[in-house]
């Protein structure tokens, strides 16, 4: 069972932000900072290299749409995206999404 996948069905609560045909962007259940968000593509791909060209698209559309929201999601002065790939870089859900996280001064650590 894939968590994002339960939760793009609706068989998970989650705390939504945003929704379209193509993705969600929901609030992080385990926030790293004031605001802690996730832009998940409904399309299940574990990894950036397993989208097709025509699926690319959804990446572009959430960079576009993030700016947008950045008012209503409390973002105004800054925030940091973040999309971890494979072990290395601790990925626990092997569903792609983009963390957004803002709303603080943010640290920088490894
Ligand atoms: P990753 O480590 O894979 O980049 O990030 C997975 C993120 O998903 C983590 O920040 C974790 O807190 C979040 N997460 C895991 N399960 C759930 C859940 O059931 N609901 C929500 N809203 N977030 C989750
Ligand atoms: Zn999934």
């Amino acid at each position: 069972m894939c968590v994002f996948c339960e939760i793009i069905k609706g068989n998970i609560p989650s705390k939504k932000e945003f929704e379209n045909d193509e993705f969600i962007i929901i609030n992080d259940v385990n926030p790293l900072a004031k605001h802690h968000y996730l832009a998940i593509p409904k399309h299940h791909y574990k990894y950036l290299c397993e989208m097709k060209d025509k699926d690319k698209q959804v990446l572009n559309n959430i960079m576009i749409t993030i700016p947008s929201l950045q008012q209503k999601l409390g973002l105004e002065n800054g925030y940091r995206l973040i999309i971890n790939q494979g072990d290395d870089a601790g990925q626990t859900v092997d569903h792609l999404h983009i963390h957004i996280i803002g709303g603080e001064t943010l640290g920088w650590s490894k």
